[in-house]
């Protein structure tokens, strides 16, 4: 078997499990800290992961919930008035943000599905937890 020399820890590791990082080929737990595992480029994957992170972030910041409550005040053709109260309490940056996070979260795993970063298998999926989230946020509380 062909071995090579970490350049993080200097062990002699199996050419297979060595991956070239920014500072030079190491072996799977010294390149396991390195963000930048050179040759396959910045992972697309991770990059709409990171943007359905944000969307599924950003209702946690901004917040247009409407609490109060609308009273529509109408009057038939008899004269009569009808008064419709709707108690929507609607979070709208919620139930967005909340749904772009899981359209991004999806198209994140098919990319990942080919790429299969680690990194952005963790990211996609804690913006499916945190964008079902605030879905439901958003309609429910
Ligand atoms: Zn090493």
């Amino acid at each position: 078997m062909e071995t090579k020399v970490c350049a993080g820890c200097g062990a002699s590791v199996a050419v297979a499990s060595m991956s070239w990082t920014s500072d030079g080929e190491r072996c799977e737990d010294c390149a396991g800290g390195h963000a930048d595992v050179v040759g396959q480029g910045s992972s697309s994957a991770t990059r709409v992961a990171v943007g359905a992170l944000v969307a599924a972030a950003l209702p946690l910041v901004f917040s247009y919930r409407t609490s109060s409550t609308t009273t529509v005040t109408m009057t038939d053709a008899a004269g009569v008035e009808h008064v419709a109260s709707s108690g929507s309490a609607y979070d709208y940056v919620a139930i967005g943000g909340g749904g772009i996070a899981l359209v991004l979260a999806t198209v994140a795993l098919l990319l990942n599905l080919k790429e299969k970063r680690k990194a952005a298998f963790v990211m996609l999926g804690l913006a499916f937890v945190v964008g079902a989230y605030q879905l439901a946020r958003g309609f429910v509380f």
